[in-house]
């Protein structure tokens, strides 16, 4: 795989969320103790999700194991994107995408809302990245974000 690879913004003209009381949208931001190992994108309740790689939808993914109504999507990497692991978070997947092979730019499914977890936090969804199976920050790969 080409190190160059860019992979497409899972939001149409989603951007980097900024620091709301829970927190900034960037990778590495702090989360209390802990980190943010994922880098959050702006995007409205409802609002399509796009596939930012070409693979295959292997499994739905939760965040939280205590609360199953928030789900997410795990996305195998081929083609120009083999190597590529994609994590994505807070969306309700779209009918029949478990096992189905995407292109970038596909739809994928819908961004939930985040307001009843976080009130006042900025609807996004999450995506982590792995390349050859070590966590990278997402943002220098994705075109058109800001
Ligand atoms: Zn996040």
């Amino acid at each position: 795989m080409n190190t160059q690879v860019k992979i497409e913004n899972p939001v149409k003209n989603g951007k980097v969320r900024k620091k709301d009381k829970w927190g900034g949208g960037q990778y590495g931001a702090s989360r209390g103790k802990r980190q943010h190992f994922g880098l959050d994108i702006t995007a409205n309740p409802g609002q399509d999700i796009l596939s930012p790689i070409e693979g295959k939808i292997i499994r739905i993914s939760y965040p939280y194991a205590n609360d199953l109504k928030f789900t997410g999507l795990l996305i195998n990497g081929s083609g120009a994107h083999t190597g590529i692991e994609v994590k994505i978070f807070y969306l309700s997947p779209a009918p029949g995408v478990i096992n189905k092979s995407v292109t970038p730019g596909e739809k994928i499914g819908n961004a939930q809302a985040l307001t009843t977890k976080y009130p006042g936090i900025t609807n996004h969804v999450h995506i982590e990245i792995k390349r050859h199976g070590v966590q990278v920050d997402p943002k220098p790969l994705i075109n058109n974000i800001f």
